[in-house]
């Protein structure tokens, strides 16, 4: 099968097919695992997870902080391990760290921030400077946030854009001015004007992204995106940039794999310089606080370097791999209708999604995750499991999700067998 052709299979089987699937593809499916194991040599050190009595788990959920979000591939890790043998120049790093990543993303300049949160801090923080530019930037820095009122201090958003990293932005002492409809955005700029922010993945909002820049450019403001978690696909990584976008956002330890502690700011020379000019290590700044250690400098570059040798095909079809596995071993429980689904835009990746009817099995899908989660090893599954709050995965109280994308060497086997257990013996329970 040519590359075209198995792609546009693999768009078309969206519902699952249970036996003999893909079997052309196998080949790849395992040389990109074998690229991808995380524990392919055993750690030295002691385990301090098993000395703290803290229960490591089997992530069948996906790239959520609250679980730590991703495991380091084996050279990012390996890379954080050299870093912290030697002391450097803590600007030295940040700089030529900065310089690289900005080179091989396609950008004017990036700075490594502590993840997406503090980038967007950061990001709004150079934004004020830049729009307050009569005022010496000295003292801007040490005005963020509570002084900078009388400073120009608005940044513009969709009303459906607001959302749980506002105070990321809000860090700054800035205030939100809501729009909904183009009109309102067009006339929404005014002298206080300092920056619009953009939610990549939003589910609501009328104004698309050229709009949103045409726009802002129009009226000399910065636009800035978060696409913390939108990776895959590794182009992201540069297609907002691109767009015109002037600070973009990403999370280091979601789809990149890097430390968890690590994002990226990428953007405009002007705007990265005066980031970085609130940022860690100087002391009287916004971002004292967000300092990154050597090793997460160290180790959001290697990510990097990872994650563009990696085939984008060689991943999805793993995922999808490990999705029929799982989907396979409950295919016989009765009722149970199994379907592979792929958000639009943040965590683009196959996530198995299991719909049954409690009464016949004779457990819902929030008591399988509980009786997962207690078990051993612990699982956790997909938050969407048994709800239809999470925004992007399109759940119910009768379905189960199954995020299989952060599932290491073997787990998928360990996941399809207990969760299948769970599923038989629900009636004796
Ligand atoms: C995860 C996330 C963040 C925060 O990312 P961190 O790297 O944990 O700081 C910000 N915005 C969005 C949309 C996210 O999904």
């Amino acid at each position: 099968m040519s590359s075209l052709t198995r792609r546009g299979f693999l768009a078309r089987s969206n519902w699952l097919a249970l036996a003999g699937l893909l079997p052309g593809s196998l080949s790849a499916a395992a040389a990109s695992r074998r690229s991808d194991t995380a524990h392919a040599s055993s750690p030295a050190g002691e385990d301090y997870y098993d000395k703290l009595g803290v229960t490591k788990i089997i992530n069948a959920a996906g790239t959520y902080t609250y679980l730590t979000a991703s495991v380091m591939p084996d050279s990012v890790r390996q890379a954080v391990e050299r870093a912290a043998l030697h002391p450097v120049r803590l600007k030295d790093l940040q700089r030529a760290a900065g310089e690289y990543v900005a080179n091989k993303l396609h950008c004017e300049s990036a700075l490594i921030s502590a993840g997406a949160s503090s980038a967007l801090t950061l990001g709004t923080a150079a934004s004020i400077m830049l729009a307050n530019k009569d005022v010496p930037s000295e003292q801007i820095i040490l005005r963020i946030p509570s002084g900078i009122v009388g400073l120009k201090n608005e940044v513009i958003v969709q009303k459906a854009h607001r959302y749980d990293y506002d105070h990321a932005l809000l860090n700054c002492g800035i205030k939100f001015v809501e729009v909904e409809t183009l009109a309102q955005y067009e006339s929404a700029f005014t002298s206080n004007t300092v920056l619009a922010h953009f939610f990549n993945s939003a589910e609501g909002g009328s104004i698309g992204r050229e709009d949103w820049i045409r726009i802002a450019h129009k009226h000399g403001v910065p636009c800035m995106n978060d696409a913390a978690a939108d990776v895959p696909p590794i182009s992201n990584l540069w297609n907002y940039t691109r767009m015109g976008f002037d600070l973009v956002v990403f999370s280091g330890g979601k789809g990149i794999r890097g430390p968890q502690n690590a994002g990226l700011l990428l953007g405009k020379k002007e705007l990265i310089a005066a980031a970085v000019q609130n940022d860690s290590p100087i002391s009287e700044t916004v971002g004292r606080g967000m300092k990154v250690a050597k090793e997460q400098v160290v180790g959001m570059v290697a990510a990097i370097d990872w994650l563009l040798a990696q085939s984008e095909e060689g991943m999805q079809i793993e995922v999808r791999r490990r999705a029929d596995l799982i989907a396979k071993s409950v295919a016989d429980i009765p009722t149970m209708q199994s379907r592979i689904f792929v958000p639009k835009v943040a965590n683009r990746v196959p996530h198995l999604l299991l719909r049954y009817d409690p009464q016949r099995v004779g457990m819902t899908p929030v008591q399988v995750a509980e009786v997962l989660r207690r078990g051993t090893p612990s699982i956790e599954v997909n938050p969407a499991t048994g709800t239809r709050e999470r925004a992007g995965i399109p759940s119910d109280e009768n379905t189960l999700v199954i995020g299989v994308w952060m599932l290491q060497d073997g787990e998928d086997e360990i996941v399809a067998r207990r969760l299948r257990e769970a599923l038989q013996n629900a009636r004796k329970s």
